[in-house]
């Protein structure tokens, strides 16, 4: 992912190996995802409080994110998970009626979150558009579940959230349960993961690299970008949604609520419309979205430069062979511990002089090597295969 000079917040390199497509649900086959928003281009953005309030707090906010060209859909919680007892938990079923109204009135989709069969129901009902998993929800297997039976049959979006803990296998699951139930407008929500104690300036911590990687292996499934759940604070709003968009996300599900000081959840990271308007300008506003004739020139570079790659990788693992033949002939031992260290050794060198990162060019050596000896036990049949 290519990343502004301009973002504040540092990507983090992948930490660890990318997982390939491995799931017992979803096989080899590539994921049939259908747009949430048919005909609208990516970045979609999904807006609203945090929670539905009262009837004027979600019609008036409705209204002013309305009249945003770049917002997409209204969000509002009618149900809230909270973590403490005796925090303001939603006004439930009876909200569902103020995003309806919403809706009639602005034209904008309408999406809330579910946390049981029953909110399904209620929501299907109610002719919501959009439901969302909390993240308290989506690592809750025999919830996700009992949402998914309910949501069986259905045609509508449904919006996964990772789950608080930094666990790529539970989100991933989660998103095959709710697949699993054919539900195809389908997509994930990147809101941050809870880490015990640090000092992070962030609410959630990002780890970018878990949405990366849920990306790998299901190419075809849309990530959104939730800032506001990430950042916990409006001034980090704008530079996560100027990251998320260098990195490729789909879309982005932002908090925003016309007198955020007064929000009766999550007041400290909500931004008015106004604020909103002006960070979508900022970012969205001066973003191209087809790749330039410039742009073009350095991809066909990129190819040609990648062909002579896999040309002389595949030379090198033709002199492999070579030198197995001969050691079997000569019997030879495959490994030889002090010619590879050297030949590491040499290599890290000469490449620092070109400017590449010794941990880089040790990955790429290693993964060479490996398969270098491999080479060669096939050719000497010592190979367990
Ligand atoms: C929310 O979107 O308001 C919410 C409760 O999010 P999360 O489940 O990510 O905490
Ligand atoms: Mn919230």
């Amino acid at each position: 992912p290519k990343i502004s000079p301009s973002a504040t917040i540092r990507f983090r390199p992948f930490a660890t190996r990318l997982s390939h497509r491995c799931s017992p649900t979803l096989s080899n086959k590539p994921m049939d995802v259908k747009p949430i928003f048919p005909g609208k281009a990516a970045p979609f953005v999904i807006a609203g409080p945090c929670s539905a309030e009262s009837r004027e707090q979600v019609l008036e906010a409705a209204r002013r994110l309305s009249l945003l060209p770049s917002v997409t859909a209204f969000r509002a919680g009618v149900w809230k998970p909270r973590t403490h007892p005796g925090g303001f938990e939603g006004h439930g079923g009876e909200a569902l009626e103020w995003l309806r109204q919403a809706k009639a009135e602005t034209g904008l989709p309408v999406a809330t979150e579910v946390a049981t069969a029953s909110h399904v129901e209620a929501c299907l009902r109610a002719g919501i558009d959009i439901l969302w998993l909390g993240a308290r929800t989506s690592g809750n297997p025999f919830a996700v579940q009992e949402i998914a039976d309910a949501l069986r049959g259905t045609d509508v979006a449904v919006l996964i959230k990772n789950p608080i803990s930094p666990d790529l296998e539970l989100w991933a699951g989660a998103i095959e349960r709710i697949y699993g139930a054919g539900i195809r407008r389908i997509a994930a929500v990147h809101r941050g993961f809870s880490t015990f104690g640090g000092t992070s300036q962030y609410r959630n911590a990002p780890l970018w690299t878990i949405p990366l990687q849920l990306s790998v292996r299901y190419p075809e499934l849309p990530v959104i970008h939730d800032p506001s759940h990430v950042g916990g604070r409006r001034d980090l709003i704008e530079p996560l949604v100027r990251q998320a968009l260098d990195t490729g996300f789909s879309g982005l599900i932002i908090e925003s609520h016309c007198h955020p000081d007064e929000a009766l959840s999550d007041a400290a990271q909500q931004i008015t419309p106004k604020r909103l308007g002006e960070i979508l300008g900022n970012v969205i506003g001066r973003r191209r979205s087809q790749p330039t004739p410039h742009l073009e020139k350095l991809r066909a570079e990129i190819d040609a430069v990648d062909s002579e790659l896999l040309d002389i990788l595949a030379r090198r693992m033709a002199i492999s062979r070579n030198i197995g033949e001969y050691k079997r002939s000569e019997s030879m031992s495959v490994l030889q511990a002090t010619r590879f260290n050297d030949l590491i050794a040499d290599r890290c060198k000469r490449g620092s002089n070109l400017g590449l990162s010794d941990k880089f060019l040790r990955t790429v050596f290693n993964a060479i090597h490996d398969e270098s000896v491999a080479t060669q036990l096939r050719v000497i049949d010592r190979s367990p295969e």
